[in-house]
């Protein structure tokens, strides 16, 4: 079998992804900002061009000015009124989006000598998974797929002796999905994962959560069920992405992976810099 196996660069915080998080907070409440967590945005009311107050699942909270970091479309379509969109549901409709993703959180009660913190599993042919992402839109016929093992350089994500796996399969936005489906495909990776490392890995498994399409909605708002913002095509790149600004409400602007600089965390972070100078330079 010609598998593929890579060891990346490493981007990865001792602790996990979380501990960006965790060290932006502490800096953020340093600096006396007030953070509230678990409520929902349910409207953002406009008066005369200018938003007024904030509405949320727990109060209403009055605004001098708004910065959206949720999922572009979702601040679009539900809680901003139609005549104070950016972009109607045409513009959107035409967007390509980069692909979403079936994921597979997995706890396995021993090591797995064979794997590496980053392992791609590029053994099954690339042209036909992409076409089946972007060209044709549709489940996989053989996935490639990455499987990320951070146990093996960070002993604090997992108990001793075990290891924690990630598993993940790019797929085309917008897919039906249900359990039938996810287990197939939870199926045809086990059986690779498991050729490979040379042992039996199912029968280990104390912990085993998927997440796809459906969730990505549920959870984040996102848009068909992106993963990864928009795609980088050419017509998608710097000013021809949605803007940082609404155009109809003088103290609104939009922050995060749909509008510039793009997806992935290092640009989302810039994009929330870039908006700030924005905000600072108008309202200060
Ligand atoms: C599986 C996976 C792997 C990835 N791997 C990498 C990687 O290796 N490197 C990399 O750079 N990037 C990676 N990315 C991409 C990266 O995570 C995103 O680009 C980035 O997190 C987007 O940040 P954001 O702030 O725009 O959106 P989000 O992080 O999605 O933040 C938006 C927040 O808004 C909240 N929200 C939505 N609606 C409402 C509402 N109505 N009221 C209140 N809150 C709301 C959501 O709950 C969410 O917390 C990965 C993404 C996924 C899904």
């Amino acid at each position: 079998m010609n598998y593929a196996e890579m060891a990346m660069g490493t981007w990865y915080p001792k602790g996990g992804m979380h501990e960006i998080v965790r060290a932006m907070v502490s800096l953020a409440e340093e600096k006396g900002v007030k953070i509230l967590l678990n409520q929902t945005v349910q409207k953002i009311d406009v008066v005369q061009g200018k938003v007024t107050q904030v509405v949320t699942d727990q109060g209403i909270f009055e605004t001098d000015v708004v910065v959206a970091g949720a999922d572009y479309n979702h601040v679009e379509t539900s809680l901003v009124t139609s005549e104070n969109r950016n972009y109607d549901d045409a513009y959107w409709s035409k967007r390509v989006m980069a692909p979403s993703s079936l994921l597979f959180y997995i706890g396995v009660d021993k090591r797995i000598p064979r794997l590496q913190h980053h392992n791609l599993f590029f053994d099954e042919d690339f042209k036909r998974h992409a076409q089946e992402i972007y060209e044709t839109p549709r489940w996989p016929s053989k996935p490639l797929f990455y499987a990320s093992a951070p146990s093996k350089t960070d002993p604090t994500v997992a108990p001793e002796g075990c290891e924690n796996l990630f598993l993940l399969i790019p797929v085309a936005p917008d897919l039906p999905d249900d359990d039938a489906i996810r287990e197939r495909y939870f199926d045809v990776i086990m059986n690779r994962l498991e050729a490979y490392v040379g042992e039996n890995v199912r029968d280990h498994i104390v912990f085993k959560r998927s997440y796809a399409h459906s969730d990505f909605k549920n959870d984040y708002n996102a848009y068909r069920g992106n993963a990864y913002g928009l795609a980088n095509t050419l017509m998608q790149t710097a000013f021809l992405k949605p803007s940082l600004k609404n155009k109809w409400v003088n103290n609104l602007f939009y922050t995060g992976q749909l509008t510039v600089p793009g997806p992935g965390v290092p640009p989302s972070l810039i994009s929330g810099l870039v908006v700030a100078d924005e905000v600072a330079r108008e309202f200060t």
